[in-house]
């Protein structure tokens, strides 16, 4: 019926499962009929302290029957104490935007960028370089941003000054007097899970800081400790200009944010959003923020991606037919298998394991189970994924 609903009044711009969850808690998801499946996929890396978290569904409740909305007219306490403890635990001397998303974050950052690129009331500087299979968003601007010409079929004319390297290598030979910022994932997320090289992002910065160029870096997936400290840029040890986030920070509430170490950037009518930072996203992020930099500080994170780290290695020495290598960073992992299509048989086979997992690009599997995820789920989901593969052959 609702499934018939579905299909009936909302648009099919997805290719959805009709599995129909009713509830969930920790990794572990269940359906209306009570079955128990295991999420390494945390909701596409947003759920991550864990579905139904105590601590976060306090917060939302206490939240809730206190005040949600206001406007950003008025001081938002929350919003105030949830900046500066994003720039505090990050230990970059930056300022804050909220918005409401991850390509909303992006949008913020490129209008930042192009006001960079101003002089004396004429926009002197404006393209903005990014990757190859890199994902930006599904806005008109942060698609065209979005390095995968497949994407940008039907919806143009874009906005001009996006152009695409493609590598870390050719940027330096695209950079002109028209460039004003490099976008890059540190790990793309949607591309393949690869990790930057990190002497070569190094060198890039150097490069973009001496041409006043400005760093970008889309944090979107990789933000809020995923890859094992609250931003990659902090693992990568870089300064870059312009962070944006979204996924990790809200648990499932929607939360987007740029932050720029160019503080006064902005005057007043320049940017904004009606929703962005309200009392109940920018309370929630703070619990969010509060959890993880405990778990974080506690060693429990550092262990746990270890641990998951392990798991997955296992899978390559036990499946060299099947999986070429093991990708990624924290737990934004992937496992590189050598034919495509076997990739969707066996996520195919996976769910049938009642486990939930991911693909990214044409041949990763792709994991982003929650950060607080514990022994026994990622013993159980490994368990099922084992299944899932033994399976290949015979079905
Ligand atoms: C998911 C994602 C986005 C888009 O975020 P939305 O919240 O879906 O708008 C942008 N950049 C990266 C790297 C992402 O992973």
């Amino acid at each position: 019926m609702f499934e018939n609903m579905d299909r009936d009044f909302v648009l099919h711009s997805y290719g959805r499962n009709y599995i129909d969850f009713a509830s969930a808690k920790g990794a572990r998801v269940y359906d209306k009929n009570g079955d128990e499946y295991i999420d390494f996929t945390s909701g596409i890396g947003v759920v991550s302290v864990g579905h139904a978290n105590k601590r976060v569904s306090e917060a939302i409740c206490d939240q809730a029957s206190k005040i949600i909305h206001i406007s950003n007219l008025y001081l938002i306490r929350p919003q105030a104490m949830l900046a500066k403890s994003l720039v505090e635990k990050s230990g970059f001397d930056m300022r804050c935007f909220f918005a409401n998303s991850g390509a909303e974050a992006n949008e913020g950052a490129i209008k930042i960028a192009r006001k960079y690129g101003e002089e004396g009331g004429v926009v002197k500087r404006y393209k903005v370089i990014t990757l190859q299979h890199s994902f930006h968003g599904r806005t008109i601007s942060t698609l065209k941003a979005t390095g995968q010409e497949k994407m940008h079929n039907y919806f143009g004319p874009f906005p001009d000054g996006f152009v695409y390297a493609k590598d870390l290598d050719e940027i330096e030979s695209l950079l002109d007097d028209k460039t004003v910022a490099v976008m890059i994932e540190l790990v793309q997320g949607e591309g393949g899970v690869e990790p930057l090289d990190k002497e070569k992002i190094a060198a890039l910065c150097k490069i973009l800081k001496k041409r006043k160029i400005l760093l970008i870096v889309d944090e979107v997936q990789t933000g809020i400790y995923r890859t094992g400290e609250i931003f990659a840029s902090n693992l990568y040890d870089i300064k870059p200009d312009i962070i944006t986030t979204a996924k990790g920070l809200g648990n499932g509430v929607p939360i987007g944010v740029v932050m720029t170490t160019l503080k006064d950037i902005f005057s007043p009518g320049d940017h904004g959003s009606t929703f962005g930072g309200n009392y109940l996203v920018s309370r929630v992020a703070l619990e969010v923020l509060d959890i993880l930099d405990e778990y974080k500080n506690s060693g429990a994170l550092d262990e746990f991606m270890l641990y998951f780290e392990r798991k997955l290695k296992a899978f390559v020495s036990e499946y060299p037919d099947i999986v070429e290598k093991e990708v990624g960073l924290g737990l934004m992992r992937g496992l590189r298998i050598k034919r495509g299509e076997l990739l969707t048989k066996i996520i195919e086979n996976s769910f049938k394991e009642r486990l939930l997992v991911l693909k990214a690009g044409r041949d990763t599997l792709r994991f982003l189970p929650p950060l607080t995820i514990c022994k026994e789920e990622v013993d159980e989901g490994f368990l099922r994924l084992k299944r899932a593969f033994e399976k290949i052959g015979s079905s």
